[in-house]
């Protein structure tokens, strides 16, 4: 199959062995799961399922990044502590998964039971000179890595921007240099308790370290394919990278696959926006069929703007199918199911999946449906997750 690897800028032959290992970065559990989210997450369903089709074994990893920073701020806000927000939204985040008919992961790791490992990272990075204290901090030193920035290809002034927009400090004095990352916050301060006892004192890892620990534990460097949202590229995945290469890692991932947006109001579903449709409101009126669908309206490359009309299109389009599912021939339902196969080893190529399922729609004839021609249907369906 073919899939369009970020860093080449290419479309490349994914052919892992029979075993795959995919590590997709997960959510920050302190809000509901928003439709970005699961476009996300629904672009590496689709994947798994086709290529558990093919007949491979997939483990698909997905973090749940326990220990971060907005964790903290939303639970303070809401007066409980950050252990029963980030148990409260997983546990959400898992039951609207498992509604819209995920496959079920591999593991699903929580960055607080990878603690001690991470704080070895950091110790092994600071004892071979490639991180450094400030304060009670430590920062990954970047002037040693001479391909920072190779990875995202972006200019020096974009990856400023970008990291001081998501979630770094490029401004902070005393770093050598301005892209310089967290790698561990020492807390001094008892009433903070999210901090644990290391060897590198009291503290907390930074969330680039979490991901890089937590993918090496569990799949091994290098695995065959990293996930994510687009705006990991710089720079989380960056910071991914120049880390396990530090650590003796020097491939983390074979193929990088990342997701565009779903835009809604113009701009990207973000929680300062406000701007964001929660998968549970729609779960109240919707089949998760119905709402998968009306998501491979976007392609993972391009994303786009959120229309609820294709909610109704959606709805249209799969009663149109289930129409013709009672009486279609053999030749329509196999021909449905190698278009689906070809369209998802096409670069995951939805818009392909919704044309061959209006014109399998559009078949009709009399006679029942053989069993075999509904076997090829109940493939079709977990293929693409409809069967709840
Ligand atoms: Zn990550």
């Amino acid at each position: 199959m073919k899939l369009f690897d970020t860093p080449t800028q290419k479309y490349v032959d994914f052919t892992p062995g029979p075993v795959v290992g995919i590590y997709t970065c997960g959510i920050t559990p302190y809000d509901s799961a928003h439709l970005g989210h699961i476009f996300t997450f629904q672009t590496y369903d689709l994947l798994q399922r086709r290529l558990e089709d093919k007949g491979h074994e997939v483990r698909l990893v997905r973090n749940i990044t326990d220990v971060d920073e907005p964790i903290y701020k939303k639970a303070a806000e809401l007066g409980i502590s950050y252990i029963e927000l980030a148990e409260q939204e997983t546990a959400l985040f898992q039951s609207v998964l498992t509604q819209l008919d995920f496959r079920p992961t591999y593991a699903e790791p929580r960055a607080s039971h990878y603690i001690d490992q991470m704080a070895a990272a950091v110790t092994q990075l600071v004892a071979g000179g490639q991180a450094y204290r400030l304060d009670d901090d430590i920062y990954f030193d970047t002037t040693q890595d001479v391909s920072f920035g190779d990875f995202c290809g972006f200019s020096d002034r974009l990856q400023r921007a970008f990291m001081q927009k998501r979630g770094g400090d490029p401004s902070r004095a005393g770093k050598r240099h301005p892209l310089d990352f967290l790698l561990w916050r020492g807390v001094s301060n008892q009433q903070d308790l999210a901090a644990w006892d290391t060897a590198l004192g009291r503290g907390r890892p930074g969330w680039h370290i979490e991901c890089s620990v937590m993918a090496g534990e569990l799949l091994g460097t290098p695995f065959d394919l990293h996930g994510g949202g687009d705006d990991l590229i710089f720079p989380h995945h960056e910071c991914e990278i120049a880390q396990s290469t530090a650590l003796g890692q020097p491939q983390l991932a074979k193929t990088w696959l990342h997701v565009a947006p779903i835009l809604y109001a113009g701009e990207k579903m973000s929680k300062s926006l406000g701007n964001l449709v929660f998968a549970k409101d729609l779960l109240q009126d919707h089949a998760a069929a119905v709402i998968r669908l009306s998501l491979m309206k976007y392609h993972y490359r391009t994303g786009g703007e959120w229309q609820p009309e294709f909610l109704d299109e959606a709805t249209a389009l799969l009663q149109k199918v289930s129409a013709a599912e009672a009486t279609c021939t053999l030749a329509a339902s196999a021909l449905l199911l190698s278009e689906v196969r070809a369209a998802l080893d096409d670069d995951l190529d939805t818009h392909r999946i919704w044309h061959a399922l209006e014109d399998f729609g559009a078949t009709a004839a009399g006679d029942p449906a053989t069993e075999q021609a509904a076997g090829n249907l109940t493939i079709v369906k977990n293929l693409l997750g409809f069967s709840n």
